[in-house]
């Protein structure tokens, strides 16, 4: 892992890809059509020129959501992984699918219109660390022990071909 290699790929890691320079314009987007690719509040994307993109494994299966985007993921694991302008020759990558994710982050958020109202107060939430305590549905640690020693995830850094959990 280098300061200058930008990859990333799927949960399972069927999908790889890198890019030959470093994303711009990270940021959150909160309407509704993140909300449905992501499953979640919010899609997350910084971009590149679209030469910028390379797979290096495998295949991304799109959905073009409208005529002005294909949304790509994870044919085999459903991992969200780019957003393709079809106007213009950019992509944007999923910063979750980043391996250096934390070095993303964002700068602007779009969508507001949609943006959950309780949205600011989550930050504030009690919570715990992964694999600290029970929070009443019996995730012990044994529970998380069996997690991690079954943990099928690709890593955080490419692989050799023929990678498997
Ligand atoms: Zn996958
Ligand atoms: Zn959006």
């Amino acid at each position: 892992m280098t300061d200058d290699i930008w990859a990333g790929g799927c949960q399972c890691g069927a999908v790889r890809y890198r890019l030959l320079s470093r994303p711009i314009n990270a940021c959150i987007c909160h309407c509704r059509m993140c909300q449905k690719q992501f499953g979640s509040f919010f899609g997350a994307f910084a971009d590149v020129p679209e030469a910028d993109f390379q797979l290096t494994r495998g295949t991304v299966k799109y959905f073009n959501s409208s005529s002005e985007a294909a949304r790509g993921f994870c044919g085999d694991c459903g991992t969200p992984l780019v957003y393709r302008f079809l106007s213009q020759p950019r992509i944007a990558v999923a910063i979750g699918s980043l391996d250096r994710h934390s070095e993303m982050k964002p700068e602007f958020q779009y969508g507001l219109e949609a943006r959950e109202p309780w949205f600011a107060e989550l930050h504030s939430l009690p919570g715990t660390l992964t694999g600290e305590g029970d929070n009443g549905v019996g995730d012990t640690p044994e529970r998380f022990d069996r997690i991690r020693a079954s943990s099928r995830q690709h890593p955080d850094h490419d692989t050799p071909e023929g990678w498997h959990p």
